[in-house]
């Protein structure tokens, strides 16, 4: 038998009605504050992703299903949504007349990571991005959004982490004298922070590895070397996570892996996943439209993932399952016959049905829609037909009522859908 690839996954029925409605609940609640929906390729050029998120990353460096297509060019199947996006932005001018642009997209990423828990090589991500706005008030927006989303979907044991990455002014100061800190533990960083420290020191800060994390406690804190712009930034967004009652912690080691991120970043991360802690990260990227060939334009943006937040809202999720209203039991051809027709007529006027299309015991019928939740169950067998109704038992009350054939299909879809 064939089985599906490691580290990718089906979403089953059963467990799809929880990722329908967090999609769901995702787009209504992104529409209603103007961002609109764009869907991007999943295939992009290597060069894209090289460039936006960086060389010095796990994602590029041992991430990227990365290939040669038929015609040699060398192509990856998208980590994440920004750089397409970005691309998208300037490829289509979006930023003309008005810069400011608020868009959001829903789909499947790719990376080859160790497969566990939490962790797929294909994963699904909710990415929303605002586009052309440099006022910390969008990171205020997109850090309540996410909180927004999760309480909407009854998500508990959850915290907003937020941190500001500094600028270009002053994240060198902060780079050389985190750098000196690095040097002098060295000898206890993990094989690729040895490497990383010299040419992209911040990501040692991101390292998962427990010893790295714990020669790092002494490392100094961005926040102290922050320029009076981002410091001003970076309290006008927490004045305005505050006057929203959006509760965060400060937390200075917290930096993305991605090397376009500038000032505000943020994390949602929660206790209840193990290991997988971050349910949807993101922050502000001034520098990526100008390097990828655009206009020198500001913007931030998240990315939730949504493998992570569907098992969180599972833990509280009500039972999704769909029931039909209306289970159609007929007893031999003939009845079976008009059964079918009122089943295609009444599926069409929305009424929720199932049938049985087999020649089964009227108990057996009976015992199906009951297995699956029917409200309703019309029964028709060729003494109905002789007399010219059907008979609908309400499967709550056990009460039957006569339905003449006549008009049957207006009539039960008028008493269901009201
Ligand atoms: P992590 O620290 O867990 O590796 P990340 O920093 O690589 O996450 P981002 O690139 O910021 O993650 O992606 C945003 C979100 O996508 C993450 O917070 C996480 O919930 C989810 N995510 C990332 N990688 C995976 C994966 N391999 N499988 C499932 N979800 C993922
Ligand atoms: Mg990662």
């Amino acid at each position: 038998m064939i089985q599906l690839i490691r580290g990718f996954r089906d979403i089953l029925p059963g467990e799809v009605e929880l990722w329908q409605k967090i999609e769901r609940e995702a787009r209504e609640l992104l529409e209603r504050f103007g961002f609109r929906e764009i869907r991007i390729p999943i295939l992009e050029k290597t060069e894209l992703f090289r460039r936006s998120i960086g060389e010095e990353t796990d994602i590029v460096e041992k991430e990227m299903y990365t290939f040669a297509d038929r015609g040699g060019e060398a192509v990856t199947m998208r980590p994440e949504a920004t750089a397409s996006i970005v691309r998208a932005y300037i490829q289509h001018k979006l930023y003309a007349p008005d810069p400011a642009k608020r868009l959001y997209t829903i789909g499947p990423m790719f990376r080859r990571e160790r497969p566990q828990k939490g962790r797929y090589r294909q994963f699904t991500q909710i990415d929303a991005e605002i586009l052309g706005v440099a006022s910390p008030l969008a990171d205020a927006e997109l850090v309540f959004l996410l909180t927004s989303l999760l309480r909407r979907l009854a998500v508990e044991d959850v915290s907003a982490h937020v941190n500001s990455l500094g600028c270009a002014a002053c994240r060198p100061s902060f780079r050389l004298a985190l750098q000196e800190m690095l040097a002098a533990v060295s000898d206890r960083l993990c094989e690729d922070c040895s490497r990383r420290r010299v040419r992209n020191p911040l990501r040692v800060l991101d390292c998962k590895v427990p010893e790295c994390r714990e020669a790092l406690a002494g490392a100094p804190s961005i926040l102290e070397h922050l320029c009076g712009d981002c410091r001003r930034d970076f309290d006008l967004l927490r004045d305005a996570l505050e006057s929203l009652g959006v509760p965060y912690v400060v937390d200075p080691r917290l930096v993305r892996g991605l090397d376009y991120y500038t000032r505000a970043t943020f994390e949602i991360q929660t206790g209840a996943l193990g290991a997988q802690s971050a349910v949807a990260g993101g922050g502000r990227y001034d520098r990526l439209i100008a390097e990828l060939g655009g206009p020198d334009l500001p913007a931030t943006g998240f990315a939730i993932g949504f493998d992570r937040l569907a098992e969180l809202a599972a833990l509280n999720a009500p039972d999704l399952r769909p029931k039909p209203d209306l289970f159609l039991a007929a007893l031999g051809e003939p009845a079976r016959r008009a059964a079918f027709a009122w089943y295609c007529g009444l599926g069409e006027r929305g009424v929720r049905v199932a049938m049985e299309f087999g020649e089964k015991s009227l108990k057996s019928q009976l015992k199906a829609a009951d297995r699956e939740g029917a409200a309703w169950v019309l029964m028709v067998g060729e003494d109905e037909l002789a007399r010219g109704s059907a008979s609908l038992r309400d499967m709550r009350t056990k009460r039957q009522r006569e339905i003449p054939l006549e008009g049957l299909v207006e009539k039960v879809a008028a008493m269901l859908c009201e």
